[in-house]
């Protein structure tokens, strides 16, 4: 094995869950030429190789017999400035929000419906994040990667990405991207995006009828605050479900039991369903089953209240899928990437 690497390292502060397993090996990445290292040295090594960001979208339910490769590269730049349309690129391993709070500091709008979420922004594009009313493909404009079975590099623009709703190309075809960098088209006029959940409510609240960029993003924090758990007091990784798009006679099949159906009509026809309403309907809300649980104010979000294990986890979510099934004949879809 490599001299870098560390061997038998927990994970336990490298996942927001905060769940108590080992790395194999364990190292970090602070350029292209060191994580091009890494990765021969495990091909050399024949071990194969996990890579991580800021673990907020982990479920990890054993040891990992791999090399786990951190991405911890640093670097904001502005590519081009025409005066009102700004290219900026960030490096994988820059951590998201400070990215976002940089960029409203340039007085760069477009990102700040994005606020406080965790993580790194070369896991941004794994699932083309998204929160109210704004996901990532909609201010972006390439990235670079590497393909792991090549060692080659490659641009993505957007259309490349195929990204989707909590989806992309990179998701679908796991392992085989390593994302150095990605550039986003920020903008110094705001699009404000304020229809989605309270976020125009709690401005109006605060008596601003013109927000900036900034004030949408202050606002959006403070929303988040309140409803979810901070990671670092109750671990986490946000929502473990996908909103779960149906074919609208089921939504309206669903409706006649349940009149108060939260359900978005969706550009195809069909309709989104809020996942966290159907959970929380079918009573889980608040439920414990030793250290695993269902999030109190939010029942999207399993929770690790000390000792909970990835397993216990994972089949907590289990049964909470086969409940709905059951009720609801909707199947939910995990979010977090299962080890
Ligand atoms: P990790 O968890 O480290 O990794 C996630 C996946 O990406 C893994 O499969 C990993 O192998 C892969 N990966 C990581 N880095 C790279 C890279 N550089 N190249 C290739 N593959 C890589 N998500 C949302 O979409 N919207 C939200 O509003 C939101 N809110 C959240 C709130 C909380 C409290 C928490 C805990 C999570 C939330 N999430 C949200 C989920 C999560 O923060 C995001 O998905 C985030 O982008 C994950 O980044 P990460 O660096 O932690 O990725
Ligand atoms: P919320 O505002 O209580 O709304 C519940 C769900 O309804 C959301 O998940 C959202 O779907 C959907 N929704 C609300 N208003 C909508 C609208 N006008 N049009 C279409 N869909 C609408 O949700 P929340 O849990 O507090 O989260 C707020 C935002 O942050 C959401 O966008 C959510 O996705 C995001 N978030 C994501 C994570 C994660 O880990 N993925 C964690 C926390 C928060 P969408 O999820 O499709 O937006």
């Amino acid at each position: 094995m490599s001299a870098q690497w560390q061997e038998q390292v927990s994970l336990k502060p490298y996942n927001t869950f905060g769940i108590d397993v080992r790395a194999r090996y364990f190292t970090e990445a602070h350029n292209d030429d060191e994580v091009r290292q890494a990765l021969a040295d495990a091909r050399q090594h024949d071990v194969p190789v996990l890579v991580i960001g800021g673990g907020s979208n982990l479920l990890l339910t054993a040891d990992v017999q791999a090399l786990v490769l951190r991405m911890a590269s640093r670097g904001l730049r502005i590519l081009a400035d025409d005066g009102r349309r700004v290219i900026v690129e960030a490096e994988a391993g820059e951590p998201w929000h400070p990215f976002v709070q940089w960029s409203l500091a340039q007085g760069l709008a477009g990102l700040e419906n994005l606020s406080l979420i965790p993580g790194t922004v070369g896991a941004a594009p794994m699932q083309n994040i998204g929160a109210y009313g704004v996901e990532i493909k909609d201010v972006f404009v390439g990235l670079t990667a590497l393909d792991r079975e090549t060692g080659e590099l490659h641009d993505f623009d957007l259309e490349g990405c195929q990204f989707a709703y909590r989806d992309s190309l990179f998701k679908q075809h796991p392992g085989r991207w390593l994302i150095l960098r990605v550039r986003f088209a920020l903008s110094r006029v705001m699009q404000a995006h304020l229809d989605y959940g309270p976020v125009r409510q709690r401005l109006s609240e605060q008596g601003i009828s013109q927000p900036t960029a900034q004030n949408v993003s202050d606002a959006i924090c403070s929303i988040r605050r309140e409803k979810l758990p901070d990671p670092v007091e109750l671990g986490n990784a946000g929502s473990f479900f996908k909103n779960p798009v149906v074919a609208a006679v089921l939504a309206d099949k669903i409706r006649l039991q349940y009149p108060g159906l939260v359900a978005y009509p969706q550009a195809d026809g069909q309709m989104k369903l809020a996942a966290g309403w159907l959970i929380e309907q079918a009573g889980w809300k608040g439920h414990r089953e030793g250290d695993a649980g269902v999030h109190r104010l939010q029942s999207l979000v399993l929770v690790n209240y000390g000792q909970a294990t990835g397993l216990q986890l994972h089949q907590l979510a289990q049964k909470i899928q086969a409940d709905i099934l059951e009720r609801f004949g909707v199947r939910l879809e995990m979010e977090p990437n299962l080890y």
